[in-house]
């Protein structure tokens, strides 16, 4: 089914469905293609015919090569090679447990002592942890910007910079950042551009092809899609790939197959979720900007929300996850909206079947641009997030209006 090159050029539709098929891994040799998902292949050992297979296979460290689970099987191959066959420009993808193990093996395998790391201030919270954390540790010193000041990025640039991590749209405050601009400029200067595209996936942005070096996904949200797994990815060209890879396997990382496939079932799905999620979004955020309780609606896919005309530019699509900020009120008053929810689930993470809602306080976890956001009142600062499922939307405001009623009685 799935040439690699039988894809290039095709819809993304097309190439979610044949991504990652191979024959040799769908097949059982003499019946190429028997199947249409490739096997759980569960493997420690590896087994060589002979001694002179052996020696080969250890030294040629080369993907698709049998060696030992450590560099996977063909259930992880396939779908490393499914989520480089959709991230335009990849020459290759890491799997890595989780979406925090990517970021740090990624940051761990650019990054040494002396450095300098610029990092987006509307940053997943455990990336800042972990840049005052081990990276401290081993002698790297991190500085913070304003996601949407491109003049501020350059100023912060030094001779000792050598990485920046980028989030776009961060996705508690939903700022859109000028990827391109922040690339050409670190690019002139040789400094990695590596970007957290967890919200967007290679499908609402090409990464890659807009300057980025390495593009970083949180695989537990929209590519598996379902709430009940774990991974992370990097995808890069060739020579950050490779470096990528050999770091992940200095470092013990690897994926369980049963994972991988639980990912790559996901994926298949992921174009009809990505956009039936992304329009029920709208929707609600529309409704959410007529409620007078509502100061403003932080959602980029929405006409006149901050970083639309950016999302508009560059952005091929979005997904469900959005914020809205109300108006005044106190920390008790939104504890009872939510509470108040019963078909939005309270929990983190994102991008599953299913809706959730989670409070927004992004104060302490920035420090070099304002909470509230520019042009909004100091009392107007408790959010919600509303990562938004594949439930009916009249049902999701019913719900929603039952949270404003018990926000309006506290
Ligand atoms: C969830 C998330 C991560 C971390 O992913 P895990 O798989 O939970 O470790 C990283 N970045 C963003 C933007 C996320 O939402």
């Amino acid at each position: 089914m799935s040439d690699p090159e039988n894809l290039a050029g095709k819809g993304p539709g097309t190439r979610l469905v044949g991504a990652g098929r191979r024959p040799e891994w769908t097949g059982t040799g003499d019946q190429p293609a028997a199947v249409v998902s490739p096997p759980v292949w569960r493997a420690s050992t590896h087994l060589y015919p002979d001694m002179t297979a052996l020696r080969a296979g250890t030294s040629a460290n080369a993907d698709g090569r049998f060696y030992y689970g450590r560099r996977g099987a063909p259930t992880q191959w396939a779908l490393a090679e499914a989520l480089t066959q959709i991230e335009p420009g990849a020459a290759g993808t890491v799997l890595y447990p989780s979406g925090v193990a990517a970021i740090a093996a990624v940051l761990l395998s650019v990054l040494k002592p002396g450095d300098v790391l610029l990092m987006t201030d509307n940053a997943y919270d455990p990336s800042r942890v972990m840049a005052r954390g081990i990276l401290k540790d081993y002698g790297v010193e991190t500085r913070w910007f304003d996601p949407t000041d491109v003049a501020a990025f350059e100023a912060a640039l030094c001779e000792r910079t050598t990485a920046v991590l980028l989030e776009s749209p961060g996705s508690l405050t939903m700022e859109v950042q000028d990827v391109s601009a922040i690339c050409a400029l670190a690019r002139a200067r040789g400094i990695t551009t590596i970007l957290d595209n967890t919200w967007a996936s290679p499908l609402g942005f090409a990464a890659l092809a807009h300057g980025v070096d390495i593009s970083v996904m949180s695989l537990t949200k929209h590519v598996g899609g379902h709430s009940d797994v774990m991974m992370g990815s990097a995808s890069a060209g060739e020579a950050l790939y490779q470096k990528l890879r050999r770091r992940a396997q200095m470092l013990g990382q690897v994926v369980s197959p049963d994972d991988a496939a639980l990912v790559l079932r996901g994926l298949r799905t992921m174009g009809i979720r990505l956009e039936r999620e992304t329009a029920s979004a709208v929707a609600i955020a529309r409704w959410l900007e007529g409620r007078p309780e509502v100061a403003r609606v932080l959602c980029p896919m929405l006409a006149g929300s901050p970083g639309h005309a950016l999302w508009q530019r560059d952005f091929t699509g979005g997904c469900g996850l959005f914020s809205f900020v109300l108006k005044g009120g106190t920390s008790a008053a939104r504890d009872a909206f939510i509470d108040a929810l019963s078909l939005f689930g309270i929990g983190y993470s994102w991008g599953g079947f299913e809706s959730l809602a989670t409070p927004v306080d992004p104060t302490a976890m920035r420090t070099a641009s304002p909470w509230p956001l520019p042009g909004m009142d100091e009392a107007d600062r408790f959010g919600i997030r509303l990562a938004i499922g594949l439930e009916d939307v009249g049902d999701l405001i019913v719900d929603l209006e039952n949270g404003f009623r018990a926000w309006n009685k506290v």
